[in-house]
């Protein structure tokens, strides 16, 4: 077992032991996340926390990233859209739960090597978009599932739009300083969604057309 292998076992163990579900486990212990972070940031890649990766944006704390992961209930079949693709590590861990990950960034240099390091890992259910994820990507959906890894003052109305029936949306809602994570679960084929809270979190905000305005 190399080095970091030995720390992502470790990772897993300490970091995650309140996570449930035995195939999000099983892909936090497999997916390179010192990959996914700067040459020097390397040895605190599976620290406890989050990380910087340029552009004012981070990878998201390890727990956070099973946890949401966790929320989508995946078995396996699902076409899921991620919106904010980052580092691309929260889509490499979505990437052996289903059959096929879209993922969106609104920075292109992040999606430009989000996308090589995903291709050079060898995932190919995953395509990168740089995009503006506010408003989704209708073409490529429905989606059973969801999520939004950037925090939003509402859950933007195309990406409830293109939610399959039965589809879950997990999203950090909140202001710019602290949110709450909720799970949307679309009725079957109806319009109604449950609405249900889980953790308090926070991350960076999501911009865009529905998301927060930036700051001029
Ligand atoms: N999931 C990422 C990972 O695994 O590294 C971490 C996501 S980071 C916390 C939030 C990301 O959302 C940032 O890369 C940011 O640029 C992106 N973002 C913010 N608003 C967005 C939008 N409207 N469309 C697409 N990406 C957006």
């Amino acid at each position: 077992m190399s080095r970091f292998e030995l720390i992502r076992k470790r990772m897993v163990e300490q970091q995650l032991s309140d996570i449930a579900d035995a195939r999000v486990l099983q892909a936090m212990a497999e997916v390179p996340r010192h990959s996914f972070v700067d040459e020097v940031l390397r040895p605190r890649a599976y620290d406890d926390g989050p990380l910087p990766i340029g552009k004012k944006q981070t990878i998201s704390q390890p727990w956070i990233v099973a946890r949401m992961t966790e929320l989508l209930c995946l078995e396996g079949d699902e076409t899921v859209l991620e919106v904010g693709t980052g580092s691309g590590y929260q889509a490499a861990v979505l990437s052996s739960l289903c059959r096929r990950v879209v993922t969106l960034e609104r920075h292109g240099d992040l999606a430009r090597d989000a996308g090589r390091r995903i291709e050079a890992l060898g995932m190919r259910n995953i395509t990168v978009l740089a995009s503006d994820g506010s408003l989704g990507r209708s073409e490529y959906g429905p989606y059973d599932a969801i999520l939004v890894t950037a925090a939003a003052p509402e859950v933007p109305e195309p990406l409830l739009n293109q939610l399959a029936s039965g589809g879950r949306l997990v999203v950090p809602l909140g202001d710019l300083h602290s949110q709450v994570l909720h799970r949307f679960t679309r009725d079957g084929d109806s319009y109604s969604l449950r609405d249900e809270a889980f953790e308090a979190c926070r991350f960076v905000p999501l911009l865009g057309r529905l998301g927060f305005q930036e700051e001029r």
